[in-house]
């Protein structure tokens, strides 16, 4: 569930302070604190899942709730017309913090595309 060295599993447990936005049973959501855009927050499952790549029937129900939480908080920081929701897995992906996370980027139109 925890891994001792993590940063974020460090944030969840308020080791670390952080600016919580919203928090459940399974979800963690707090501000980046290199924002890219107005709104930009980290979506961050209460369980300890390294990438997408560890994603399974087991915990998944981690990831369905962290976009519910998503929902939620894009309707609570007002973004009506729209957002996009961003995860990074592995090197090539740019993932840095090897804590499963989505981040959930708004408040201006955005420009930048790869898909
Ligand atoms: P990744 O690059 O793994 O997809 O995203 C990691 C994100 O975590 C980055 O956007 C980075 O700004 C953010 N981040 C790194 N360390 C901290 C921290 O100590 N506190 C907060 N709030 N965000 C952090
Ligand atoms: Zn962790």
């Amino acid at each position: 569930m925890r891994d001792e060295n993590c940063l974020f599993c460090k944030i969840i447990s308020g080791e670390i302070p952080s600016t919580k936005v919203y928090e459940d049973d399974y979800v963690f959501a707090f501000r980046d604190i290199n924002p890219q855009a107005p709104t930009h927050v980290l979506v961050v499952p209460k369980a300890h899942i390294a990438c997408v790549d560890a994603i399974d029937g087991e915990n998944s129900v981690y990831v369905a709730k962290s976009f519910e939480a998503i929902a939620k908080i894009a309707k609570a920081e007002g973004l009506d017309t729209g957002y996009r929701v961003i995860n990074n897995c592995g090197e090539d992906g740019g993932q840095t913090v090897m804590h499963l996370h989505f981040h959930l980027i708004g408040g201006v139109k955005l420009s930048e595309k790869i898909v």
